[in-house]
């Protein structure tokens, strides 16, 4: 059996994280992989997990299984965070999952087992994980437009066109904020012609929500999310706490089924209930309980927002600071659009030429298609990123 394997094509991220630690230049710079990295180029544990953590090995009394669907507390407290007021909790059906990555691939699991003909559509680009999920589940997909390769914006029109296609019952995956891996999002105006859309055409939106706090702040990032849940019968949304909560390691996510009566949301509790089952039964449980905790406490959810909130203005900064940057260096504002993205991730526009360029003379490690995570930068490395952007003529 096992000799019959193939060899699995590599992941390019994992597969540059590689090669920067096999670097030996001491002035290297890791954009790659997508975690949150502070000045000191740490990932800090944040102080409320720390301090949530500390409280629960003095009071946890028992590691006896929770339910299916992981503890009912922690799927109110996100729903909550998530969504405030935009639907009635008797409509909405929730499992706890392993990471945002369980969750989307909980919901897709979920679509299947409703509906095997419906088609999922995806940004093009979008995160690789998506399609490479999709195809592994063998849902149908189809690509539409999203990001415009001249403005470095998000190519409304030609998403728009594309979403023309979409039929009643078709999923549409929609990055909640933060678009990764291009950092271009819908304005409010855009996000209510989407719930237009969706509305006449009974297309259904899957919302990934990862980064909730990384853009304009934790209420402003869920904009599209509770706009679509307030206006739509049907919404799936697959959420992690990886990043806003740091607990990356931790696997923290959960999926959201928004049903069209209580009825129905019955049916949906119980079948992802049965599909966690069937992938793992119990989903993990720390990393839940502690977000639970910090969410349901006011002294923690106050002290892990503010912390929050200062990683999400530190990525600002650095994000003007490199649009400046190359500012005074190309006497244009062609890079300008740096600043106007949010997250952790810009599409910088580069040519795979210019990427290797910048890694091979600048020992710059960005991903293949020019991403580059924002938050390995600091206030020294953004001028020699915007020295080796200038030199590879981007
Ligand atoms: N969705 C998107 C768009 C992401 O970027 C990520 C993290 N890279 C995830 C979901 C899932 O993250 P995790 O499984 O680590 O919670």
């Amino acid at each position: 059996m096992l000799t019959d394997l193939k060899p699995q094509p590599a992941d390019k991220i994992l597969a540059l994280m590689e090669a920067f630690r096999a670097d030996p230049r001491e002035t290297k710079i890791d954009l790659g992989v997508g975690v949150y990295r502070n000045a000191e180029g740490v990932t800090p544990v944040m102080r409320a997990v720390k301090a949530a953590e500390r409280q629960l090995v003095e009071t946890q009394e028992t590691k006896a299984y929770t339910g299916l669907a992981g503890d009912p507390a922690y799927a109110a407290a996100m729903r909550g965070l998530i969504l405030g007021d935009a639907a009635p909790a008797d409509r909405i059906a929730a499992v706890a999952t392993p990471g945002g990555t369980g969750a989307v691939r909980q919901g897709l699991e979920l679509m299947q087992y409703a509906d095997r003909a419906a088609t999922i559509w995806l940004s093009a680009p979008t995160w690789p994980n998506h399609p490479s999920i999709v195809r592994y589940l063998g849902v149908p997909m189809k690509e539409y437009r999203y990001f415009d390769d001249a403005t470095r914006m998000v190519d409304f029109d030609g998403m728009m066109a594309d979403l023309a296609g979409v039929k009643a019952g078709d999923l549409v995956l929609l990055h909640g904020c933060c678009h990764n891996p291009t950092g271009a999002n819908l304005t409010e105006e855009q996000w209510q012609t989407v719930a237009d859309h969706l509305e006449k055409t009974g297309a259904i939106p899957f919302i990934d929500i990862a980064y909730q706090g990384f853009g304009d702040g934790l209420d402003e990032d869920a904009y599209g999310t509770r706009l679509l849940a307030s206006r739509l019968p049907e919404v799936i949304i697959a959420a992690s706490c990886s990043k806003n909560f740091g607990v990356y390691r931790e696997r923290t996510g959960l999926l959201m089924a928004i049903a069209p009566n209580t009825k129905a949301r019955g049916e949906a509790q119980a079948t992802l209930a049965f599909l966690n089952r069937q992938n793992y039964s119990f989903p993990p449980d720390h990393g839940a309980r502690v977000v639970q905790m910090i969410l349901d406490t006011p002294e923690l959810r106050q002290d892990w927002a503010s912390e929050l909130e200062d990683v999400r203005l530190g990525m600002l900064d650095l994000r003007e600071q490199l649009a400046s940057a190359l500012r005074q260096r190309t006497n244009s504002d062609r890079f300008d659009f740096i600043a106007g993205h949010r997250g952790m991730f810009s599409r910088l526009g580069a040519t795979p030429e210019q990427v290797a360029a910048m890694r091979e003379e600048h020992g710059i490690y960005m991903v293949g298609d020019s991403r580059m995570n924002i938050a390995g930068l600091n206030a020294a490395t953004v001028p020699i990123l915007a020295d080796a952007i200038v030199a590879a003529g981007v």
